[in-house]
Parts: C-alpha cells; structure tokens; sequence
C-alpha cells in the first residue's frame, strides 16, 4: 500500500512538496480552499486578460539554476514557458528626485561593471561588495542543491548582519548604497533588522539570471498538478480545511468547511503558520508554541494596480521596473504613510504567450502597511463598502500620477484599470495582514523568526513560505527539505542531481 499524504493549502509550497513525495511514491491529496489552485502561482482573467497573482520574477530558471535543475527532476521544464529578462537590465531603477534611470546588468561582471559605470570611484568596493554577496549565498548549500546540513551556527558573522548594515560596511556612496537596496519590495526589507544572507540570496538568485513566464505562472501549479494526478493523487479546490483533529500528538484526519473528512499517514501544513493555529485542536501545542509563532512580525503588504492598455499603446519592457520618489527612503517604504505615498513601487509588463513588442497590461505593486485598510478589517470580499471603493479608487490615481511622472502620457494608455489591497492579499491567501511574504526573519533575534519544519505532532510537518524562505527558490528549497523528512536526507538533492548528470 503506498503511504498517503495529506496537505493543506495548494500553493507554490503544498504543490511543489505534493509533487515531489508523488514522484517518489505516495499518494497525495492536496486540499485548496480557493477555487483555482495555485495560490501566489494562481492567475485570473479580467476583461479577457489574463493576470498573476503574486509570482511575477523568477530566477533560477537558467539552465544549472535551482528551479531548472528541480523541474528538470520533476520532468515539467517542457510544459513551462519561460522568457529570459534583458541581461543588459534586468532591472531599472528611476529615481524622481534626478531623474535617473539605472540598468542592473546580468551576470556577476555585468551587474558590477554597469554600476561602475555610473559610480567609477566606487568600483572596487562593489566588487567586493558583490562577491560578499556570493560568498555568503555559497554558505547555504541548499541555495545550490549540494548536501548538508545548514544550521545557524555554522555561519559567518556577516550572514547575520543587518542588511543595511552589509552594504554601508562596503559602499561608502549613499546613493549607491540606496539603489544596491533596489530589491528590497521582493523580500519585504527592513533596516537592522534583514538578515544578509536573505538580501544576498534574492540578489544573486536574480543577478544570476531572471525571466518569468510567458502567459502567466498558472502553468507552474498545473504542471505540479499534473504530476501529483498522474501518480494516483488528487488537488482538490473549493475545499477550506476548518479542523485538524488531533490526539495524543498525532493527526486523525482534517475537515473541510464542506463536511467532507480526509486521513492520512502523514499531514503538511502548507498554509500560513498562525492560520494553522486556528484550525488545530487547541491542546495540540504548548502555549509557548502559539505564543511564539504569533510573535513573530510578519513583512508588510501591497497595493496592486492592474492596467489593461489600450492597443498597441504601451511598448512591452522586458524586465522588471523599479520606481523611487528619491534616495534615502527604500527601507521606509513597509511603514510609510504620509500624503505622498506611494514613494516608491516596482511595475511590469507581464509576458503573453508569442509576445510582440506592445504591451497589453502592467502590474504595479506598492509597498502598503496593513494599517492602511484596517477601518475594513472586518469586511469580506466584495461587501467592504462603497467608502473602501472610494479609498481604492483615490490610491489608483496616487499610483497613476507616479507613473504620469515617468511617461507624462501615461493615462492615455489605459483602457481598464482596478486594484487589490493588503485585505485581498489576506482573504485570498489567508494570512495575517496581508503579508507579502510571511514572517520576516529578524537578525535581531534569529531564534525567533526560524519556525523548523517538524511540529510536537508527530505525523504533522510544515512547508511554505514562512519556512526558511519565500518566494520561487525559497519555497520550492524548503519542500526539499519537508520532503526529505519523509524520505531520509539528501535523498531528493541526490535525485536532483543524478536527474541533471545525465
Ligand atoms: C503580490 C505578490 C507578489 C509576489 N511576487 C513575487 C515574485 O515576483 N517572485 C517571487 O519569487 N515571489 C513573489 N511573491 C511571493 C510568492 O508568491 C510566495 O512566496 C509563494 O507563492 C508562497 O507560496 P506558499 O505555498 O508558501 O503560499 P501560498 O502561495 O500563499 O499558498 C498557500 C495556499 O494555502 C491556501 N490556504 C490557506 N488557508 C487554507 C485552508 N484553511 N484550507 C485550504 N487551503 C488554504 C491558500 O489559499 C493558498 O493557495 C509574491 C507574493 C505576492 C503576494
């Protein structure tokens, strides 16, 4: 009898580490409580366009990259469409102050030599700087799928050091310190308190190589659907998980908002931890675990405008835009809300399948503190009110006379335009605030923002986003890792890597 696996949440976490146990011999059951499967990987369609959700930058694609080498295991690369960004700007950075514009090059030389270029005094310390970067990268062999056994203590000094911290020690230049921050809305930073070693992750996991999918990142959760159905298992959506049953430290079974009841031999919680306190028996963890976990911060929010361009309007940018008010405030932007907000947001031109070079739509995403919205944090989708309406709609121009700034023309261009806020992002994904990226990891007290994978219930481990780290690497690292409790250690790097040699 092959073992049954029973996961909660059907994100990028739930699917990758269904997809993999699948692979290597149990039958999954993956419960979603949306209707479409995905989570931050799900797409919708408005006014016929199709739009992502939350993963929009990939990396680690590039043949060698994590994301290949793990896809090429799962045997998906070929049903993925994936488009390379400009490796002369996989980025842009414009500052409104001085209406500067740079262009982050690709590749460790490329990135070095062009910021050199605008800051030439600064070009040793930024190859120092940036090979710190890799060097600190380099201490997390998971980030490279080689063996080990990372642990806190066998790392450098400057692994924890304070993000902001890292930089200024290298860079002397303020502005230059500013813009190597750029990254920032893609890892929720905040100043003391980032660890390095996630700022050096993202940075070298896209200076290696960015790109993102052509027709959006819906692909990447059917395709992991795919495998998990293929092997005998099932994704199931609409299907809400409201308790997990538990008794002397073991999981019975779980149960849906739908009265349906699913068992298993082993259970993963896939979801939010803090939302996974609330659907457990309450006795099932000390207090001090609920405590904990309900301590630690989680990263800030966003406010998301779609546009849909009227056609052949708009040029399509193949990379990924970052806009600044000015220099001095890219660590602020999580707490900012003054009257000029938003001071600063990163936008794009999401990719159609056969792609021309006009652009049909763009996402910009402003960072957005919960407290924004929190006079309607006891509204549900689609009754908030008509005061919510009125609010969104006053953001939208605040973000539509940014970009006005940058292409004076710019309203012209849009045919349709809408918005999510921090509450979408909590009532879609279910988690607390409407956090981009789940807990933030504090170098101030690393003990506490590392959650481990196995729980005090014995047939119940955890994966995700809040587990070591978020986003298209992180998440995907870590259900190696969950998956590796199962099925022994480096059992699935070596099959990662063995699929690879051949
Ligand atoms: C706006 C936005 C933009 C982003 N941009 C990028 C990007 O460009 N690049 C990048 O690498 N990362 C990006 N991220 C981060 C990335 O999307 C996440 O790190 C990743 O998708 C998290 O995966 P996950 O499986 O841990 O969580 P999720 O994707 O949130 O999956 C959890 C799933 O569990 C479901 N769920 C919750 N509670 C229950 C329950 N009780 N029962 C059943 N199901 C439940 C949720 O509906 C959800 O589908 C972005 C995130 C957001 C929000």
């Amino acid at each position: 009898m092959k073992k049954k696996i029973l996961i909660i949440g059907g994100g990028l976490g739930g699917l990758f580490t269904g997809a993999i146990l699948a692979k290597e011999g149990y039958t999954v059951t993956v419960l979603e409580k949306n209707p479409i499967i995905g989570g931050g990987l799900q797409t919708f369609k408005y006014h016929g366009e199709v739009f992502e959700t939350g993963m929009h930058v990939l990396g680690g694609f590039q043949k060698g990259g994590a994301l290949y080498k793990i896809c090429n295991y799962l045997d998906i690369l070929k049903q993925l469409d994936i488009r390379t960004e400009d490796s002369n700007s996989f980025a842009s950075i414009t500052y409104l102050s001085d209406h500067k514009t740079y262009c982050m090059g690709s590749g460790k030389k490329h990135f070095i030599n062009n910021l050199a270029l605008e800051f030439p005094e600064e070009k040793e310390n930024l190859s120092i700087y940036v090979n710190e970067l890799y060097n600190l990268a380099n201490e997390v062999d998971l980030f490279y799928l080689r063996k080990g056994n990372d642990h806190l203590f066998s790392h450098s000094e400057r692994f924890f050091w304070a993000t902001d911290e890292l930089i200024a020690y290298y860079i002397k230049d303020t502005r230059l310190r500013d813009l190597l921050a750029f990254m920032n809305p893609m890892y929720g930073g905040v100043a003391h308190h980032t660890p390095a070693y996630i700022h050096a992750l993202i940075n070298v996991l896209y200076i290696e190589s960015s790109s993102r999918f052509n027709g959006g990142s819906q692909q990447l959760a059917d395709a992991l659907e795919d495998i998990i159905r293929s092997k005998g298992g099932e994704v199931l959506a609409n299907k809400t998980v409201v308790e997990i049953k538990i008794e002397e430290r073991l999981v019975q079974c779980v149960k849906t908002a739908d009265s349906c009841e699913y068992n298993a031999d082993h259970y993963i919680s896939a979801i939010h931890p803090c939302s996974l306190l609330k659907i457990v028996d309450k006795k099932a963890f000390p207090k001090s675990y609920y405590e904990r976990l309900n301590e630690i911060p989680n990263t800030y929010s966003a406010f998301t405008v779609y546009i849909i361009f009227k056609k052949r309007c708009f040029p399509f940018i193949n990379h990924t835009c970052y806009l600044q008010q000015d220099y001095g405030q890219v660590w602020t932007h999580g707490d900012y809300e003054g009257s000029d907000w938003p001071r600063g947001f990163m936008f794009f031109t999401p990719a159609k399948k056969r792609q021309d070079n006009f652009a049909d739509k763009m996402i910009i995403n402003s960072i957005m503190s919960f407290s924004r919205v929190k006079k309607w944090e006891n509204t549900t989708v689609g009754r908030r009110g008509s005061d919510y309406e009125i609010w969104k709609q006053q953001q939208i121009e605040k973000v539509l006379d940014r970009m006005t700034d940058i292409y004076p023309n710019f309203r012209k261009y849009i045919d349709v335009s809408f918005a999510s806020s921090p509450l979408t992002i909590r009532d879609y994904y279910n988690v607390k605030d409407g956090s981009l990226y789940g807990f933030r990891k504090d170098c101030q007290n690393m003990a506490l923002s590392q959650v481990p994978i196995y729980t005090k219930v014995r047939n119940l481990l955890l994966t995700g986003q809040n587990i070591n780290l978020h986003g298209i690497c992180g998440v995907p690292l870590t259900a190696i890792n969950t998956t590796e409790a199962l099925l022994g250690e480096n059992v699935v790097i070596n099959k990662i890597n063995s699929a690879n040699e051949i």
